[in-house]
């Protein structure tokens, strides 16, 4: 683990008003505890059955992400107390995260993931999916969507991630604009990893999520 790193990013982020989700998947608890220790709140991960066992063990007032791709049949084990869900990208997910919110009695916060990399692995919606989805999804009583996710292309080209990530940028806007201009909650912008995430606070992200960087390769 680098601390001293963790240190100076935290400072960039509250520098710039981001908040530091901290990606912890494959890691021991253990090095959740020290950055707890440290003050640090919020942790992402991005397998169901490890968030599960961590949250069990760890203290109560961790505010866990779940960052990665979510299956459907798994929403159930995660809904009584996840606080973010980053990668929502079909109705047919956001209405089971809505059906087991309300049997929780909560309302969970999501993400809706766009493709933006050029990359054909990544996942996400595309622009010209929007209408049906919100259509939908503004519907749904259980699920309060407060923004949107991305990946850019991993690459060394910085001008190609810049321009993702501010279609990233755009489509919020656009979002924002056509659904949610009277909602004070819709305003995250979920981008930037460890590799890119300079590139994206210039590009107005609200949420970097660094894992490597400040827990070691994995
Ligand atoms: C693993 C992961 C991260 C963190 O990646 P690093 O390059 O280790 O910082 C961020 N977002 C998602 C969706 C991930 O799966």
């Amino acid at each position: 683990m680098d601390l001293k790193y963790y240190e100076n990013l935290k400072q960039i982020c509250t520098k710039s008003a981001v908040c530091l989700v901290a990606v912890s998947k494959t890691k021991p608890k253990e090095d959740i505890q020290i950055l707890y220790n440290l003050n640090q709140r919020i942790f992402g991960e991005n397998k169901v059955q490890e968030l599960v066992e961590k949250y069990e063990f760890l203290p109560k007032d961790i505010e866990w992400h779940f960052i990665g791709h979510l299956q459907k049949n798994k929403i159930k084990y995660i809904a009584p107390f996840v606080n973010l869900i980053h990668a929502v990208d079909s109705i047919e997910l956001l209405t089971e995260i809505d059906k087991r919110a309300a049997q929780n009695n909560r309302i969970i916060n999501c993400l809706v993931q766009f493709h933006i990399a050029k990359e054909e692995t990544k996942f996400g919606l595309d622009k010209s999916e929007i209408k049906s989805f919100f259509e939908e999804a503004l519907h749904l009583k259980n699920i309060r969507i407060i923004g949107v996710m991305g990946m850019a292309t991993f690459t060394e080209n910085e001008y190609l991630i810049r321009t993702e990530f501010k279609l990233l940028k755009d489509i919020f806007n656009l979002l924002q604009e056509n659904y949610f201009a009277d909602k004070l909650y819709f305003k995250e912008i979920s981008m930037g990893m460890s590799g890119d995430f300079e590139i994206a606070i210039q590009e107005g992200s609200t949420m970097i999520r660094i894992g490597s960087s400040i827990f070691g390769s994995r």
